[in-house]
């Protein structure tokens, strides 16, 4: 670690700095379908670590239950910070050390929504403060498409941790991508945007005039590569509760 934290992140930081030590801090993505245990964990990790005694941030983009944590879909939670579009997450971690307080590490869930700069901001808190960080997010969108924070993080981050956990397609085989269902047809282009999970989605609009009638019935239904390509939902997707976005 540096001598003095604060420093660590400035512009130009003093000359020889970097002497004092190996920095070793390492950025990890953990990326998987919707409902594929993500949340619960980066849940776990934070667990795991605080009960070393280290000190660690939570933050969230756009959690799926509209306040600032992190909740997983088998009940627990813990309060997180929820980051904005601008927000500079190097600021988050400069913040607990003016309190005097250290951060051994940093938890992202939803990181997919991270813009590209904030994806180099903690490869930054890595690199330049030694702080762990594990990012936990999707992969693509509803298009199949990258989104901005997972392609960042897959260009730049030290280690890529699929997480496959009991997500299938109906078919029986592992679910990868995250179609966007309404009337039981896969929408395949669209504003992009996004999700929070297969109860409650969120959609972002960059245009602001978007009826309501656009808003409804909308829902995601995890599939295989295959029937996201043929646009086959199964036998069951008539049975699929619709959701309402009002
Ligand atoms: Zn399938």
């Amino acid at each position: 670690m540096l001598d003095d934290p604060t420093d660590a992140l400035s512009a130009a930081p003093p000359a020889g700095a970097r002497r004092n030590g190996p920095a070793r801090g390492r950025l990890k993505f953990c990326y998987g379908p919707m409902d594929c245990g993500k949340s619960t964990l980066a849940l776990q990790i934070d667990h795991n670590h605080a009960r070393q005694g280290r000190r660690g941030l939570v933050l969230v983009r756009h959690d799926r239950s509209g306040a600032p944590q992190i909740t997983s879909r088998i009940g627990i939670a813990r309060r997180a910070t929820e980051v904005a579009t601008g927000t500079d997450l190097r600021d988050l971690v400069r913040e607990q050390w003016a309190r005097g307080q250290h951060v051994d590490y940093v938890i992202v869930d939803e990181a997919q929504f991270l813009s590209s700069v904030q994806v180099d901001q903690l490869a930054e808190l890595a690199d330049e403060a030694g702080i762990d960080v594990y990012c936990f997010g999707i992969a693509t969108d509803f298009r199949s498409r990258l989104f901005p924070g997972a392609a960042r993080l897959f260009e730049i981050a030290d280690e890529l941790q699929p997480v496959q956990v009991e997500v299938l397609c109906w078919c029986g085989l592992p679910g990868r991508f995250n179609a966007r269902v309404r009337d039981d047809v896969i929408l395949r282009d669209g504003d992009t945007v996004v999700v929070a999970d297969t109860e409650h989605s969120v959609v972002e609009s960059s245009a602001s005039a978007r009826s309501d009638a656009e808003m409804v019935t909308v829902r995601y239904q995890v599939l295989c590569r295959r029937h996201f390509r043929s646009g086959d939902l199964g036998p069951a997707a008539a049975q699929h509760g619709q959701l309402r976005l009002s």
